[in-house]
């Protein structure tokens, strides 16, 4: 495969993007803002605490990208994922920042937006397309909403239940202070 350094915009031109032959883009939180901003988003926990926060930022997403047509699909646009990401969370247990790390692949195609309404396609959620299956979604006006559709894939992958290290003693369920920080007179 191709490797290109072309910057993939949060929302991009279908007409821009590589035809009949995939192309792999790498992107990075560093040379791309737009995913620098959803995991900024991602990056939830109490700011009061973020001199505990020293393990690196990371979120890179490598793209494998063609459009192409073809009779029954029409104009179509397929992009496979491998995306990898580090961020803080705050503790379930102590609210605590929480170090989380995960890697999140997927592959998606677009399809005209024309076909959302037929009937056929009112219950599909993926297709096979070239022998692979893709979740569905649609385009809308030619634009590509790259920001959009990466940040609602990983999201449904963020640790739910984060723990900040294993054996978290948890809040005093009385007084409330931060049992790996300081004792009360609750937990002797
Ligand atoms: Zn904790
Ligand atoms: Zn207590």
């Amino acid at each position: 495969m191709e490797q290109q350094n072309v910057e993939v915009k949060a929302v991009e031109r279908l007409q821009r993007l590589p035809y009949e032959n995939f192309q792999t883009f790498e992107l990075s939180a560093d040379n791309t803002p737009w995913l620098a901003e959803i995991l900024d988003e991602f990056c939830d926990y109490d700011k009061d605490h973020s001199d505990m926060v020293k393990k690196q930022l990371r979120f890179t997403a490598k793209l494998d990208i063609k459009r192409d047509i073809n009779p029954r699909f029409k104009e179509y646009l397929l992009v496979k994922a491998d995306t990898s990401l580090a961020y803080y969370t705050s503790c379930t247990r102590c609210l605590l920042p929480s170090y989380e790390k995960l890697k999140v692949s997927f592959a998606v195609c677009f399809l005209n937006d024309q076909f959302s309404k037929l009937e056929e396609y009112e219950e599909e959620d993926s297709l096979i397309i070239e022998n692979e299956e893709y979740e569905l979604y649609y385009y809308t006006k030619q634009n590509i909403p790259f920001k959009e559709f990466i940040r609602e894939q990983v999201l449904m992958y963020l640790t739910p239940y984060s723990i900040h290290e294993k054996g978290c003693k948890g809040l005093c369920n009385q007084c409330g202070v931060n049992l790996n920080l300081e004792s009360c007179k609750h937990n002797k």
